[in-house]
């Protein structure tokens, strides 16, 4: 597990496996004037607020995440945020079990319609690493956070804009005033596009052109998997990944630097999807 600070207020924790992205923001007391920074370093500021944003997936890593906060500054985290609802993507609760976890409307949605999937799917993936977990996962009553909106941390703010399609489900946020863009899973420089619980290649492509309206007030985009992308790298995946969605189906070779197998296997079960196979 690594962490990198993008900014004072915002923290990427990356997870050893999946390439699974955790952010951790703090909303501080604004700022008076400008230019300023909002904390000096090495304090943590009153009337601070922090929220934990998906998870890292190994118990060593979501163990490791309290002790991070408090050597980063930041007070406990008052929520948690999942940017959808895939198992890899909730497991903060696991780390934090009495802070509310907040989400999507239309996450709430799907976790409601099809209660313990996520619980299955960790189990699943436990038992392939032999992983033995020392409490269960429980999601607690998740709040719905209506898409597009804002949510107060600290005296800052969070925007919330929608971004379905690779599942039913979907939220990027905006940390507006550290320029960071947490994206779920959209701009991967690992993963191609893929599609699942009620995911949709138009709606894919639809949240692809809503991030790009975004691109331009970030300095950072944390993907769901891979590493932090700068605005221009993220552009740039941004349009192969709208020509790969375009020709979806076409003979036609993959986006340079992701075809090896695992991007194959995504690519296959995109063409399985459409009743097509790989020629
Ligand atoms: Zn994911």
């Amino acid at each position: 597990m690594r962490a990198l600070a993008l900014h004072p207020d915002v923290v990427v924790v990356a997870g050893a496996v999946l390439g699974v992205n955790c952010v951790i923001v703090r909303g501080a007391v604004e700022a008076q004037g400008t230019g300023a920074e909002p904390v000096a370093a090495g304090m943590e500021p009153a009337g601070a607020e922090t929220f934990v944003i998906d998870s890292p997936v190994l118990p060593d890593e979501l163990d490791a995440l309290p002790t991070l906060l408090a050597q980063a500054h930041f007070p406990a985290p008052s929520g948690l945020l999942a940017t959808h609802g895939d198992w890899d993507h909730l497991l903060a609760r696991l780390a934090f079990p009495t802070a509310a976890l907040g989400c999507g409307e239309d996450t709430v949605e799907r976790l409601r319609a099809r209660p313990g999937e996520a619980q299955r799917a960790l189990r699943s993936f436990d038992e392939g690493l032999l992983i033995d977990r020392p409490r269960p996962l429980s999601l607690g009553s998740v709040q719905g956070l209506p898409l597009p909106g804002r949510c107060d941390v600290g005296e800052r703010e969070l925007e919330l804009h929608p971004a379905a399609g690779h599942t039913s489900d979907g939220m990027a946020i905006l940390i507006g005033w550290a320029g960071v863009l947490v994206v779920g899973d959209y701009l991967s420089p690992l993963e191609l596009p893929s599609f699942s619980d009620g995911g949709d290649p138009t709606a894919y492509g639809a949240t692809l052109e809503r991030l790009r309206g975004l691109l331009s007030r970030a300095d950072h985009v944390v993907p769901g998997h891979g590493p932090v992308l700068d605005c221009a790298r993220a552009l740039e995946i941004l349009e192969e990944d709208l020509h790969y969605l375009a020709e979806l189906g076409e003979a036609r070779k993959l986006p340079a630097g992701r075809r090896g197998a695992a991007q194959q296997r995504i690519h296959a079960a995109n063409l399985a999807a459409l009743g097509q196979e790989d020629l």
